[in-house]
């Protein structure tokens, strides 16, 4: 018997769920206690400092060394009220996730007594060991050493983990010699480039707008799955991906899960999880089952980008944590289970003003609306512009399988605006001659005025868009599940913050010493660019196969493999465009392209050799025993003369041999072309080996495999099967 799936099976039926109290019956009386925001930030420092730091914040400037002194002591009395002993910077390594190396608040003071103690210099800066994370190259031309910097945007917190309490200070992660090694600092320089941008195009339109900030709200996808049976499977373990198992009897053709009632076990996790979540401010709001057996959801309200991502990356740790708890493993992996849904974290994006205006809602004053068509405009012209860099931004070896695999939708970047929106764009865009008179008449003469009443229904919905409107943000659905969205986020918000640029510079000089009315003006330039981003607008199917053929014609690519689409990093063009908005330098972005490589080439080598490992020490030795029995039974049968019912165990019994014998070649052949991948130097060829000559193999080993599963005994099969893994809660 597969004695570790069976004492896994029976562990799952003893499971209850376990009920957390929240500390108080009202989310608003514990919503953010764990954080030291801008009301303990009030209550601990003098009111001078506090509006010094605030004005710094709010401007995004460097804190002097009196007010990072007072702020430090403020935060240490706050810290240590709360009962912690440790603070730590936590930053967000290209590791994929967070990193933090904690310290003590004592220190010796006079007498060998012990203080508690924490300076305005260790909060501001650290210096932890750059040579222990990925750095791309940049260490070994220069020097191992980083700083890790405070950034004052992102507030500090308090995390609970065991029975201590560990301050924790968001910080940007740099090289001795000032290149990034995070996700964070590329990404606040990004935010940073389009809100002065948007600030200068809103400008154009209402003086009143002097602060952008770039929103966004991560819908966050997950499987759930028993502790027990994650540990009886190596593949999930070590690959948290699923690298054999037959679809079930049952799957998810009947949607009887999506919004389902959840599962009385899941149910507490999640509820745990989101109490933790908000007593560190973490606005959790909306949590739901997905469209997979196992798959469930949960989004946050939107706040700025930059908190929005650091929310993410401490939600991912929060789940995981409770989730052991409650003897759940979590799984962020894009594709966990073939012939199931694939997760993603949808990134909802868009601009908000000062005044409290979404650039991206659309409102019923005509004025206001042509604002609105011109950040609309602009993000469909970037989006088709840097279409390539997009799909970048969101490449992994997991996400691969969600996006551009056999099953699974392709990877062309499109954007999907809605029948109305699009409407109003054909229109500006056949409605040639403009005949302006004067004051609100020319919007109704362009038709604009149509606008706002159709746009308040913006049910409209297309889910296989990779980029869709909706309504009043744009939703990046193709960002994967495990990422941090800084990726995509640093991208997006540097190619529209490019494309404001270049708008606005086309406006300054068509205006320049002319009469035309400056909205005609902008009217036309936003035809043109109606006309030329065209291509990437596709209201269809975006799954299906007439979309590939259509995509093609339009000249849009479709990479299905990210060694291939990162290429999109280290173009000419991706270089310019980086170094002229200040985000990256060609030394970044050359050692990013190898990091992602390099983890790229991990990942396929840990699955491959997974399959090897699994195939040959589990799969293998089950089926032997299983058609063992069947040849004693055969003999057994013929000595009893029945010659015609041994031939039918006959004929079983060379099924297995085949599978097994091409499992066993198949096997041989992928390690031999592992070899020869890991003969190659160039990170990029490497890839490229691992992603068509060892990832080729997977499939045909994994079909032999689960044939077998169908075959042998079950109470041989070593793997829990997809039945157990997806059903049992
Ligand atoms: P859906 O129908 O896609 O579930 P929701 O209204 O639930 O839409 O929103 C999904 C996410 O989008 C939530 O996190 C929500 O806070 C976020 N969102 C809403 N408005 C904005 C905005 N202006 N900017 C960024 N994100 C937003
Ligand atoms: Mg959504």
């Amino acid at each position: 018997m597969a004695k570790i799936r069976f004492s896994a099976l029976e562990q799952v039926e003893k499971r209850k769920p376990l009920t957390a109290e929240p500390p108080a019956k009202k989310i608003s009386d514990y919503f953010g206690v764990n954080v030291f925001g801008k009301e303990a930030m009030r209550q601990y420092l003098s009111a001078d400092s506090y509006k010094v730091v605030m004005a710094a914040i709010e401007k995004g400037e460097k804190i002097d060394d009196r007010t990072a002194d007072a702020v430090a002591g403020a935060m240490k009395t706050w810290a240590v009220e709360r009962g912690a002993t440790h603070y730590t910077h936590w930053f967000q390594p290209l590791t994929g996730s967070t990193a933090e190396k904690h310290d003590a608040f004592f220190d010796w003071a006079e007498g060998g007594k012990v203080i508690e103690k924490f300076k305005g210099s260790a909060l501001v800066q650290q210096e932890p060991d750059a040579s222990s994370f990925p750095n791309g190259g940049i260490r070994n031309t220069f020097e191992a050493r980083g700083y890790t910097a405070w950034d004052s945007t992102s507030p500090a917190f308090l995390m609970e983990a065991g029975n201590g309490k560990t301050l924790c200070i968001p910080t940007v992660f740099v090289a001795y010699t000032g290149e990034a090694l995070d996700y964070k600092a590329p990404l606040l320089k990004a935010l940073d480039r389009v809100e002065k941008n948007a600030v200068a195009v809103c400008q154009l339109f209402d003086k009143d707008v002097t602060s952008v900030k770039a929103t966004l709200g991560i819908e966050q996808e997950f499987f759930l799955i028993d502790k027990a049976l994650f540990h009886a499977r190596t593949d999930l373990l070590l690959a948290e991906r699923s690298l054999f198992g037959h679809t079930p009897a049952k799957g998810q053709q009947l949607e009887d899960h999506y919004f389902g009632s959840i599962p009385p076990r899941v149910q507490c996790f999640m509820q745990e999880f989101e109490i933790e979540a908000l007593k560190l401010g973490i606005p959790v709001h909306t949590r739901h089952n997905e469209v997979a057996p196992g798959q469930f959801e949960c989004a946050p309200i939107f706040e700025d980008v930059n908190l929005a991502i650091d929310h993410n990356q401490l939600l991912m740790d929060i789940m995981e944590r409770v989730g052991e708890k409650h003897s759940f493993k979590v799984l962020f992996h894009e594709k966990p289970f073939a012939g199931i849904n694939g997760s993603g974290k949808h990134n909802n994006w868009s601009l908000s003003t000062n005044t409290g205006k979404n650039l991206l809602a659309p409102t019923s004053k005509p004025k206001e609306n042509l604002m609105f068509l011109t950040f609309l405009v602009n993000v469909v012209k970037a989006v088709h512009e840097h279409a390539d860099l997009l799909r970048a931004s969101i490449a992994s070896a997991a996400n691969d399988f969600r996006l551009g695999a056999n099953e699974a939708p392709p990877a062309i970047m499109s954007i999907f605006l809605g029948d109305q929106l699009n409407g109003v764009l054909d229109e500006l865009e056949h409605n040639a001659t403009i005949n302006i008179e004067k004051g609100e008449n020319m919007y109704i003469k362009l038709g604009i005025d149509k606008v706002p009443p159709i746009l308040m229904d913006n049910t409209d919905r297309n889910r296989t868009s990779p980029f869709a409107f909706t309504g009043n943000k744009f939703e990046f659905r193709a960002v994967g599940s495990s990422a941090n969205s800084a990726n995509a986020m640093t991208v997006l918000n540097t190619i529209v913050a490019d494309q404001l640029s270049k708008f606005h510079a086309e406006v300054l000089k068509k205006t320049e010493g002319k009469d035309t009315k400056r909205e005609v003006i902008i009217v036309e330039i936003l035809r043109d660019y109606i006309k030329s981003s065209k291509p990437i607008r596709f209201e269809g199917n975006g799954y299906s196969d007439e979309w590939k053929e259509e995509a093609k014609k339009r000249g849009l690519s479709n990479v299905p493999n990210t060694p291939r689409a990162l290429d999109a990093y280290v173009s000419a063009k991706s270089k310019q465009l980086f170094a002229e908005q200040n985000v990256f330098n060609d030394v970044e972005l050359e050692a990013r392209h190898e990091i992602m490589l390099h983890s790229y080439i991990l990942k396929v080598q840990i699955e491959s050799r997974c399959i090897e490992q699994i195939a040959l020490n589990q799969i293998i030795p089950a089926a032997l025993s299983y058609q063992h029995k069947l040849i004693d039974n055969a003999k057994g049968l013929k000595e009893l003369g029945l010659k015609e019912e041994a031939d039918a165990l006959i004929d079983m019994i060379k099924t297995i041999s085949q599978h097994i014998k091409l499992i066993k070649e198949k096997t041989y052949e992928m390690v031999e072309a592992r070899k020869a991948a890991n003969n190659e130097e160039d990170s990029h060829k490497k890839a490229i080996l691992y992603c068509d000559n060892v990832k080729a193999f997977f499939e045909v080993i994994r079909y032999n495999v689960d044939k077998l599963e169908l075959i042998v005994d079950d109470e041989l099969w070593p793997l829990p099967k997809y039945r157990e893994l997806l059903f049992l809660k």
